[in-house]
C-alpha cells in the first residue's frame, strides 16, 4: 500500500506536515503526539499507508513493532514514567481518529487515573469456550 493524499500521516511522512520527530528508518516513523495524555507520549506509525491491524502487511507490523520497542525503552530513560502502555485502536468505536495504522507508547503515573484498565473480573468459562471456537473458526 503507497500514501493516501488525504491522510494526515502520509503526509507527515512526506514531510508536508510537520512532526517532533524521533526516530524513523525505511519502514517507520515515530513522532510526538500533539495531544499527549502524559509528556512522552509519541506514535510510532509504518511509512506506508495502512488503515487499520486488518489491512496491514505483516512485515510492516513487524518493523513497527521493533520500532515501537526502541522507542519505548527510550521514552522510558527520558521521562521515567511509572509504567508504559501501548495502545493501538482499529475502528471509530475503538477510539480511532486517524486512518493511519499507528502504535500509541503512553507514558503512565501509577495514580493518573486514565481508564485504560479495567478491574480482572472471572469469566464464565464455557462462554470463554465457545468465544474461542469462534474465533478459532477464521484462523
Ligand atoms: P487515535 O485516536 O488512536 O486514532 O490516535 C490518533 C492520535 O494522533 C491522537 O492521539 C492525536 O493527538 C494524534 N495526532 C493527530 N494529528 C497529529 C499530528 N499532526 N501530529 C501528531 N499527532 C497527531
Ligand atoms: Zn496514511
Amino acid at each position: 500500500m503507497g500514501a493516501d493524499p488525504n491522510c494526515i500521516f502520509c503526509k507527515i511522512v512526506a514531510g508536508a506536515v510537520p512532526c517532533f520527530k524521533l526516530f524513523e528508518d525505511a519502514e517507520t516513523l515515530a513522532f510526538m503526539d500533539i495531544n499527549p495524555v502524559h509528556d512522552g507520549h509519541c506514535l510510532v506509525i509504518p511509512k506506508a499507508h495502512y488503515p487499520t491491524i486488518f489491512e496491514i502487511a505483516p512485515g510492516a507490523i513487524e518493523a513497527a513493532a521493533r520500532t515501537a520497542a526502541r522507542v519505548a525503552k527510550a521514552v522510558n530513560a527520558a521521562v521515567t514514567p511509572d509504567g508504559i502502555n501501548l495502545m493501538q485502536a482499529n475502528g471509530e468505536g475503538a477510539g480511532q481518529s486517524v486512518g493511519h495504522f499507528h502504535l500509541h507508547i503512553v507514558p503512565r503515573r501509577a495514580d493518573d487515573g486514565l481508564l485504560f484498565n479495567w478491574e480482572p473480573k472471572p469469566g464464565d468459562m464455557a462462554h470463554i469456550a465457545e468465544i474461542a471456537e469462534r474465533i478459532r473458526g477464521f484462523l
